[in-house]
């Protein structure tokens, strides 16, 4: 079985806040997608909203899953030849990621709780969002 980074579907959870006035947001914490509205938001919208932030996250990863993969049932991981010039401990990141993966098919805690044994890996995260960043404003 190959990771499926497209099934993206965390446990989602709704702050409410009364100081957020139109805009919403949505931030990735230990697993769980947290959802930041205002608290005049009515239940339907917050609905449409989660799917919405969820979906855009789902893109991310699809887009971070170009950087590596693995397969279950080999036990095998491969890594994108074009990761070959990132620094190294930039690799052993995508290493772990593969390797936790191995553990657990999906994004979830128990798979952070892994992936965050290693020491790099949120300055690994956001060295690789940025390079996709910049890729994505070039092309
Ligand atoms: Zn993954």
């Amino acid at each position: 079985m190959e990771t499926n980074h497209n099934q993206f579907t965390p446990p989602i959870r709704i702050v409410a806040s009364r100081r957020r006035r139109r805009t919403v947001a949505a931030r990735l914490r230990s697993g769980v997608l947290e959802l930041l509205v205002p608290d005049w938001m009515p239940g339907a919208e917050r609905e449409r909203w989660a799917e919405e932030m969820r979906r855009r996250l789902e893109r991310r990863m699809e887009r971070a899953r170009l950087w590596g993969s693995c397969t279950f049932t080999m036990g095998a991981i491969r890594i994108a030849t074009r990761a070959a010039s990132l620094p190294e401990w930039v690799i052993d990141y995508l290493v772990v990621h593969e390797l936790a993966h191995l553990e657990h098919s999906d994004h979830g805690p128990a798979f952070h709780e892994l992936e965050n044994r290693y020491p790099l890996t949120e300055r690994a995260r956001g060295y690789l969002m940025a390079i996709d960043q910049a890729a994505a404003l070039k092309a």
